[in-house]
């Protein structure tokens, strides 16, 4: 099958020129207990397949990327009953055991050996089943979407309504949930609360129609891109402020002190300061940024007890996929979600680098590679 293969971190800009990702014919084993054969129909582009491309997430080489993934099953490995061939299906990049203590606890976002088969580059069997001229290849956070064909674990893999095109179907896997799930798992933000949502991808917009669903009385956008400003005005935004010196002060003076959540969506540590900066007294900082591992935080220590300040971090929107996923899609088509506004382009396999370049510079807002 034809993939896109990444075999080294931190290549020089223009990816245009440099072309970390290189399209290959690859072998894919058929899958083991288990596991599913899927045929790979849409996969989006998403920050934390850049900050692997760009080094700030550091994972084994080389791997095929692509997480926010939705294609049709083709074949189930041993052992698996509940799916048959042309089943629809989204993939969560978390792949959840179920009978780990956080797996028990209601949080598979944090399931154990989930967590260390995607460190390994494996999938949750520890199995690789993708190799290039014999050697093998990495899975990207059990998926590796960004190829014709994929084997996930079952436990990677949540079934949705057959009807939905395959290319809104992938933005469930990781945009919306990471959004929509900050707000409504993570924040619990309720009917009245004033938010903030600092950066404005395919997360933050996801978080913004969240807030405008659970009616948020309040709902301020920041980035620095003015066309994203606009978007978000759309979507449900009631104000919006440009990031930069002056964003802190204009909320404040907005909101009287600053606002009872406020989520930080574009994975910087400057943007997570300016998320807690404008959060006020009592009020809660949720962010969903995987920042490089040397990346530091510094506030003064003694505002979360004076001012009994919360900061959270939100991993998969604190989703539990299975249920959510179906959730988040049947508000979208009650028209509850408007999930489709996310969409920016629809580029092919080969058009990849091209399209990294496009998400680096801030240029879109959520694009899907398909083969269709
Ligand atoms: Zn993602
Ligand atoms: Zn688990």
């Amino acid at each position: 099958m034809k993939a896109a293969i990444l075999n080294e971190m931190g290549r020089s800009r223009p990816y245009a020129n440099s072309k970390p990702l290189v399209v290959e014919e690859v072998d894919l084993d058929p899958p083991g207990p288990g596991e599913l054969l899927v045929k790979i129909k849409a996969t989006g582009l998403c920050h934390s397949d850049l900050s692997v491309i760009n080094g700030d997430r550091p994972r084994p080489m080389p791997m095929i990327l692509g997480h926010e993934a939705a294609g049709e099953v083709v074949e189930c490995g041993p052992g698996i009953s509940d799916l048959k061939p042309d089943d629809q299906v989204v993939m969560a990049f978390v792949p959840s055991c179920g009978s780990c203590l956080p797996c028990m606890e209601g949080r598979p976002a944090l399931c154990e050996p989930g967590a260390r088969a995607n460190g390994a580059g494996t999938l949750l069997s520890g199995a690789r089943r993708l190799q290039f001229h014999k050697k093998p290849i990495n899975h990207h956070i059990g998926v590796s979407g960004y190829a014709e064909y994929a084997v996930v674990s079952r436990r990677s893999a949540i079934k949705v309504d057959a009807s939905l095109p395959a290319h809104e179907a992938a933005l469930f896997g990781c945009a919306v949930l990471t959004g929509v799930g900050a707000v409504v798992n993570t924040a619990k933000v309720p009917a009245g609360c004033s938010v903030a949502v600092v950066g404005l991808g395919g997360v933050g917009l996801s978080a913004v129609m969240a807030a405008n669903l659970v009616g948020a009385a309040e709902i301020i956008a920041i980035d620095t891109v003015q066309e994203k400003l606009e978007v978000a005005s759309r979507l449900g935004a009631t104000r919006t402020v440009k990031a930069g010196p002056d964003a802190i002060k204009e909320v404040r003076d907005l909101t009287e002190g600053g606002v009872d959540f406020a989520l930080e969506m574009a994975s910087s540590v400057p943007a997570l300061q300016l998320a807690f900066d404008i959060t006020r007294r009592g009020g809660t900082t949720v962010t969903a940024s995987l920042p490089h591992p040397d990346h530091r935080f510094f506030f003064p220590a003694v505002v979360l007890a004076a001012e009994e300040r919360i900061l959270k971090g939100s991993y998969l929107g604190s989703c539990v996929p299975v249920r959510d996923i179906p959730r988040y899609i049947s508000l979208y088509q009650r028209g509850k979600l408007p999930v489709d506004k996310l969409l920016s382009e629809i580029v092919s396999l080969e058009e990849l680098n091209e399209a990294f370049d496009r998400l680096a510079d801030a240029r879109s807002i959520r694009q899907v590679m398909t083969f269709y």
